[in-house]
C-alpha cells in the first residue's frame, strides 16, 4: 500500500474517531439533561401542595361553621326559653342572633367558593400528575436509548483508537509529518484528496497531466507524495 493511500485510510479513521467522540460528548450532555422531567415534577408538587393547603382551609372553615351553628342554636334557645325577660336584653339577644346568622351566611359563601377551589386544585393535581408520569416515562425511554447509543459509541471509539494506533506505527514518519502539515495548513480534517479523472475531488480543479502521472507512479512505487497545485492537499488515486 502506498503512503498516500495509507494516509487516506488514516484520515478516514481519524475523522471517524473525531465524529464518534463528538457524538459521544453530545450523548453525555443529553444524558445529564433532566429539565422537562424536573419542571413536570415541580408543577405536580405545586398542585398537590396547593390542594392540600386549600383542603386545610376548608377544614378550618368547617370547624368555624360548626361552632357558629352551635352558638346560634344556644342563643336561640336562650331567646325562646322565656328565661330572658328584660325587653332590652331580649332585643339585644335577638340582634346578636341575627348578626351570628349573617356571619354564618358569609361562612357558607366562603365554603362554597372553597369547594370550587379545592375541586380545581384536585383536577389540576391529577392533570399535572399524568403529565409528569408521561414525561417520566418518555425520559426513561430516552435514557435507555441514549445509554445504548453511548455504549455503541464507546465501542466505536476504542476500535477506531486501536486502528489509529496501528496505522500510526506503519506510516512513514515523513509522510505523516507532511499530512499533519497540510492538515494545519488547510485547518480542516481533509488533508488527503482523491483524484478522479484528473480532477482533485476536494477543490474540483483539474490537475496537470504530468502531476497525474506522478500520482499514479507514486501510488505504485511508494515514493514521494504529490500535492494538488490548487488546494495543496496530498493527492492519491
Ligand atoms: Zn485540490
Amino acid at each position: 500500500m502506498s503512503w498516500g493511500s495509507q494516509l487516506l485510510d488514516l484520515q478516514e479513521v481519524e475523522n471517524g474517531l473525531r465524529d464518534s467522540i463528538g457524538a459521544y460528548k453530545q450523548i453525555q450532555k443529553q444524558l445529564s439533561e433532566t429539565t422537562p422531567e424536573r419542571q413536570a415534577r415541580e408543577g405536580y408538587e405545586q398542585a398537590i401542595a396547593a390542594e392540600r393547603e386549600a383542603r386545610a382551609r376548608q377544614q378550618n372553615l368547617n370547624l368555624e361553621w360548626q361552632g357558629m351553628i352551635q352558638k346560634i342554636d344556644e342563643e336561640e334557645k336562650r331567646l325562646y326559653s322565656g328565661e330572658v325577660k328584660n325587653p332590652k336584653e331580649l332585643s339585644n339577644l335577638q340582634l346578636e342572633v341575627e348578626m351570628l346568622k349573617k356571619q354564618r351566611e358569609k361562612l357558607e359563601e366562603q365554603a362554597l367558593a372553597l369547594i370550587e377551589e379545592v375541586d380545581e386544585w384536585t383536577s389540576r393535581a391529577a392533570a399535572t400528575k399524568a403529565a409528569y408520569e408521561k414525561v417520566e416515562q418518555d425520559q426513561r425511554d430516552r435514557q435507555i436509548s441514549l445509554e445504548e447509543q453511548e455504549k455503541k459509541l464507546k465501542r466505536q471509539i476504542s476500535i477506531r483508537r486501536a486502528q489509529r494506533e496501528k496505522m500510526l506505527v506503519t506510516i512513514d514518519p515523513t509522510a505523516l509529518e507532511q499530512y499533519r502539515y497540510v492538515q494545519r495548513l488547510k485547518n480542516d480534517t481533509h488533508a488527503v484528496s482523491t483524484l478522479r479523472e484528473g480532477v482533485c475531488t476536494s477543490c474540483h480543479i483539474e490537475v496537470s497531466a504530468a502531476k497525474r502521472d506522478t500520482v499514479e507512479r507514486v501510488n505504485s512505487e511508494t515514493t514521494k507524495l504529490v500535492t494538488c497545485g490548487n488546494c495543496g492537499r496530498i493527492l492519491v488515486n
